[in-house]
């Protein structure tokens, strides 16, 4: 995949995703687990709900003063010794950390996991200017080897099994000296921490993403299981931190309670393995540590949803319930999304970043079923979010005009409801009477994109209305 959305090639994308056997594979095994976890720890959290609305609450008051908690957090990143550099757009923040490389002379960037390097193309952007990315995310660090793109926010390679994984090892790593093909999921992990510590090592600069920017202390901060992140950015002579405008909050105790809904949506763990803070480079006395701290703030598009019916999807968190949870990316995995953010969060969020009309199938791949709004702990109403992008996509003509004359009718039918008794009962009767003995249809002419992939139950003779209002009669 490229750093260019394929969204709106998501039909041939789904396609290519439920006839891929591997890939089939690899959703079955992880998807359930990560299901479960987050059910049982919740279980252990009976306070969940009341923590999530303070948490949600928390990043809507953020919103009614987002310039003054980002000055503040400027304000405080200064006082420590950090620098804060804006950024209006993807260009900005690569032009941005580009001069900070080039300032030391950088060869290499050791980083720990960011969606934002992704959604503005870092690594591509590094290469091309002689600077050699490593990620060191486990997941980052598979998908970067094989040449792909994550395909979770959390679990980047969720769309590889353990053998996708030992098979790659092995390729890569047999150069290196690892010439044996490791068969078990903790030699894999040995392997690639023995890899990447080397990396560590050499790198002049480590950048990392934050979870959040604590307005009160210029703080940055990350969650992680793998303490990669801490090796990146307390090595190297230079950390830049990459986040976007929508993860400053106010305080420490507001990480703490987000906190608290964050991991056991994410990974089902009451609190993850490492949540690091950094404020400041390295102090005199200190014996380890960056000598250099840069905070890129990114907008990409943020601020135009301030005050807007689409706000709601700036207070996600990243914790990847929704995908987790939706019949859609369950089926089809993220890589059939196109982009950066898959599942519902994507369907919600990339119209806003790449502009409808290069992702208008997205807020169309869900069936509403509502299950990634439950499980969403910041209770964003994504459904309500990709109905609004449903209405934009309407507005600006994008279906095409034989969808846009099929709807006008239906339309036009619901709002006449006599009419539509009576087309609707002549087309139950027409269906009927050509109604195939086995009792559906396997191919019809006007409704091709569902008999393609399925079968087309045939009506029973008449239309549910009739036979709900012969029911009622008898029962009178
Ligand atoms: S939309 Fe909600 S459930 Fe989905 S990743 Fe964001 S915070 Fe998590």
């Amino acid at each position: 995949m490229t750093v260019n959305p394929t969204s709106n090639n998501f039909k041939e994308n789904a396609k290519k995703a439920l006839a891929d056997d591997n890939l089939q594979a690899a959703l079955n095994n992880l998807k359930g687990g990560l299901i479960s976890k987050r059910k049982e720890a919740i279980k252990r959290l009976p306070e969940f709900d009341a923590i999530s609305t303070r948490a949600k609450n928390i990043k809507d008051e953020v919103f009614l003063d987002l310039d003054f908690y980002l000055e503040k957090f400027e304000k405080k990143t200064i006082e420590y010794g950090g620098v804060v550099h804006w950024a209006e757009d993807a260009n900005d923040a690569k032009n941005i950390i580009l001069e900070l490389l080039k300032s030391i002379n950088a060869k290499i960037m050791t980083k720990g996991k960011t969606l934002i390097s992704e959604e503005i193309g870092l690594n591509e952007f590094l290469e091309e200017n002689g600077i050699e990315p490593v990620e060191t995310d486990l997941g980052e660090y598979i998908v970067q080897i094989a040449g792909e793109k994550p395909s979770h926010i959390i679990a980047p390679a969720l769309h590889k099994t353990k053998e996708n994984v030992a098979d790659l090892f092995h390729e890569i790593h047999s150069p290196l000296g690892y010439k044996e093909r490791q068969n078990s999921a903790s030699a894999l992990v040995a392997e690639a921490r023995s890899v990447l510590r080397k990396r560590y090592l050499e790198a002049d600069a480590g950048l990392t993403g934050a979870n959040f920017l604590v307005a009160e202390t210029g703080s940055t901060a990350i969650v992680t299981n793998e303490g990669n992140g801490d090796l990146t950015q307390s090595l190297p002579k230079m950390h830049i931190v990459l986040a976007t405008i929508d993860k400053v909050v106010p305080t420490l105790e507001d990480v703490s309670t987000i906190l608290r809904v964050l991991n056991p949506s994410a990974t089902g763990q009451d609190m993850a393995t490492y949540v690091t803070f950094s404020t400041g480079p390295k102090r005199r006395d200190d014996n380890a540590g960056p000598d250099q701290f840069h905070v890129v703030i990114l907008d990409n598009g943020r601020s135009d949803l301030i005050g807007t019916d689409k706000q709601d999807v700036l207070r996600c968190i990243r914790c990847g319930a929704c995908m987790n949870h939706c019949p859609v990316y369950g089926a089809v995995g993220g890589h059939a999304y196109g982009w950066v953010y898959p599942g519902p969060i994507g369907a919600a969020l990339n119209p806003a970043l790449i502009g409808i009309e290069k992702s208008h199938h997205l807020p169309n791949a869900s069936t509403f079923c509502g299950r990634c709004e439950e499980v969403c702990p910041m209770q964003i109403p994504l459904p309500k979010i990709m109905r609004h992008w449903r209405n934009e996509e309407w507005k600006k003509k994008i279906p095409k005009y034989s969808v846009r004359l099929v709807l006008k009718l239906w339309l036009f039918l619901v709002l006449n409801p006599v009419l539509y008794r009576i087309v609707s009962s002549i087309f139950v009767r027409i269906l009927s009477f050509f109604s195939p003995q086995k009792g559906y249809f396997s191919n019809l002419p006007f409704a091709s994109g569902w008999t393609s992939v399925r079968d087309f139950p045939a009506p029973e003779g008449k239309s549910f209305l009739s036979q709900w209002e012969e029911e009622h009669d008898d029962n009178k």
